[in-house]
């Protein structure tokens, strides 16, 4: 459905009113798979109208602006006049407005009598933030649409259109997603440039979580949102987990199930958090048999084997207090994997060198023990949930190798 916007008034020509109709109306019609191809900014006079109408071939034409009851505002009558068609007097519109300036202490003029002709067979979207309403009618084997100008009042006529359009094209709408997690929304974003143009029939939109992301997309068009969908996962694979119906820990307890794995963790600042997800998930107890919670460097000592002489001279936030917690919990249990964490979620308790959200995590996987460093912003919850969604994305990776 070829689509054009056309925004009327001398106040967007000039610079001082800035054109947002354009981009929220074009933004909502992409979403619905309705690809906007020509928009033009026209001077309020007659002939200018008659110029853009008389060049324009679209099968969908959106005007916006000029259609309030001062003598400048001519989108209404000028339009309806170009395309000769009959109109009639709507005396409930007429009531409506008379109440209006009733209600704001004014008298009604004439000139606005001319706000309450409509087109035969139109679709009248009313206007209860101001006095005209707004309309969609057909002419010429096209669809026409006369908004106001006024955001606040535009805004709620473009839901009404969305729907009117929908219904009328049979729309039907696509939607998939991606789950992600050790990427921050604004990376993606600048690695995104020139990506939104290529696909301009997908609206890609993103959601941030607490340590995790989803992109949702949606389309009218299966093929676009495909060719999108594949484009997007090209360039973040790494970072992508599943679907949006999975979850990090579905993803890692099924994994696990499949090869046959057995997981365990030792957690200080988590204090538990990863275990309980591992847990949410059903089926967890084939994978999932025991994990320690040592908070403190007593519990650490005591069911690790850490040393006591490593917790005195690196503290128990350390890359070296991570690596035992992982090495002592895998000799404990018969775990094929582990994580280990120990973190400052704060608010206090940060020294010189080791901020609030520094946390090191361990990771014994055949043997081998590796070590993993990051520094998480928030308040405490924060910290800790962005720790246990870090410490999962490490036996993610592990487990896809
Ligand atoms: P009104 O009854 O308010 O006169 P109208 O439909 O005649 O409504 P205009 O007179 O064209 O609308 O514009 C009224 C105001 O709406 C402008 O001064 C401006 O603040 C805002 N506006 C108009 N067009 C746009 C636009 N394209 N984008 C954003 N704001 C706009
Ligand atoms: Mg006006």
């Amino acid at each position: 459905m070829r689509t054009a916007i056309i925004t009327v008034g001398k106040e967007v020509l000039t610079g001082k009113t800035i054109n947002t109709n354009l981009a929220t109306i074009s933004r909502k019609l992409n979403e619905i798979g309705i690809d906007v191809n020509r928009s033009i900014v026209i001077d309020d006079i007659e002939e200018e109208y008659y110029n853009i109408l008389d060049f324009c071939d679209s099968d969908l034409i959106i005007f916006t602006g000029g259609l309030g009851p001062t003598i400048d505002d001519i989108t209404r009558e000028t339009v309806i006049d170009y395309f000769q068609v009959e109109t009639y007097l709507d005396k409930d519109i007429l009531k409506d407005m008379k109440n209006y300036f009733d209600r704001i202490n004014m008298k009604m003029e004439d000139t606005n009598d001319k706000q309450a002709y409509f087109p035969k067979d139109s679709i009248i979207l009313n206007n209860n933030l101001g006095t005209a309403p707004g309309v969609i009618f057909k002419a010429d084997n096209k669809t026409i649409v006369l908004f106001p100008g006024p955001p606040h009042e535009m805004i709620p006529m473009l839901e009404e259109l969305i729907l009117y359009l929908k219904n009328e094209l049979k729309i039907k709408l696509y939607s998939k997603g991606f789950r992600m997690v050790g990427i921050g929304e604004s990376s993606i974003e600048k690695a995104l440039t020139g990506f939104y143009n290529k696909h301009p029939l997908v609206n890609v939109a993103p959601y941030a979580g607490v340590g995790e992301l989803k992109y949702v997309f949606t389309s009218s068009n299966k093929k676009a949102l495909m060719e999108t969908m594949n484009h997007f996962y090209d360039l973040f694979n790494e970072y992508i987990y599943g679907n949006l119906e999975d979850t990090l820990e579905g993803v890692i307890v099924k994994k696990l199930a499949e090869k046959n794995m057995i997981i365990s963790m030792a957690e200080s600042c988590t204090g538990g958090l990863i275990a309980s997800k591992i847990v949410n998930v059903s089926g967890s107890s084939k994978v999932f048999k025991e994990s320690f919670v040592t908070y403190s460097n007593e519990a650490k000592i005591k069911h690790l084997g850490v040393k006591e002489e490593t917790l005195k001279t690196l503290g128990a936030v350390s890359e070296e207090v991570a690596y035992e917690m992982a090495k002592g919990t895998s000799k404990k249990t018969s775990a094929d994997i582990v994580i280990s964490v120990t973190g400052i979620a704060g608010p206090t308790g940060d020294t010189p060198g080791k901020p609030i959200g520094l946390t090191y995590f361990g990771l014994s996987h055949m043997g081998v023990t590796k070590t993993y460093r990051n520094i998480f912003n928030g308040n405490r919850e924060m910290v800790r949930i962005r720790a246990t969604s870090f410490a999962l994305n490490l036996v993610r990776k592990e487990l896809f190798k």
